[in-house]
């Protein structure tokens, strides 16, 4: 398992695909156990690599992971086959923003780490499939320490991706439904917490 973990690293370095910090994924393996989270789902699962630590944190953790780029499906597929966990990660091979999941499946902790221009839709579309009390975390809030810093941008793509991510902070500060906290570890993550309704 150790060596798939280090051969995931290699490839994605060396494939220029973009996968979590070491510390913001033990900071959500951390936050797995403690809060003794069972159902995963998780948006963009890229070669497998979040997925794979996730459902390793505890015995009970089960992922289901979305990807919409066929190459980075397959090598999921073959890394988790080859860490053991078919019976833990569900891989769905399809765009996030257009899968219809079943009403009735509900999910401990939803991980946000898809396009990320696109944040408040995944959150807005995901977000009735929490349990109660349930977490949306999302990564790279800071945006490589762009975010915040907008206004100093040139015009043009950079800028308006940043520009999205800081509209989704405000979302999240401003949503009466959960309550968020920011961390400043990694690339920045962000833990919504669904409030209880009150009868
Ligand atoms: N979670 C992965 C990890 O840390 O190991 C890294 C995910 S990577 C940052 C983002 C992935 O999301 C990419 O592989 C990309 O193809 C995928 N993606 C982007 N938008 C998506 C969408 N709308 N639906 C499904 N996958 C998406």
């Amino acid at each position: 398992m150790k060596q798939n973990i280090l051969d995931m690293e290699q490839y994605a370095i060396d494939n220029n695909v973009p996968i979590i910090e070491k510390k913001s994924i033990a900071f959500i393996m951390k936050y797995i156990k403690e809060h003794n989270i069972k159902n995963i789902l998780e948006l963009g699962s890229a070669i497998g690599y979040s997925a794979i630590l996730m459902a390793s944190s505890t015995p009970d953790a089960v992922v289901t992971t979305i990807e919409r780029d066929e190459v980075r499906y397959m090598e999921c597929l073959k890394n988790v086959k080859k860490c053991g966990m078919e019976k833990k990660i569900n891989v769905v091979y399809q765009d996030a923003l257009e899968l219809n999941l079943s009403e009735d499946l509900k999910y401990d902790l939803i991980f946000i780490d898809a396009a990320k221009g696109q944040y408040t839709k995944f959150f807005e579309k995901y977000k009735h499939f929490l349990n109660d009390s349930g977490t949306i975390i999302t990564d790279n809030i800071n945006f490589h320490g762009y975010v915040g810093n907008s206004s100093k941008l040139d015009k043009g793509n950079l800028k308006s991706l940043v520009e999205k991510i800081e509209g989704y902070i405000t979302y999240l500060k401003e949503n009466p439904e959960f309550d968020t906290k920011f961390y400043d570890i990694g690339d920045g993550l962000s833990v919504s917490v669904k409030k209880v309704e009150k009868n």
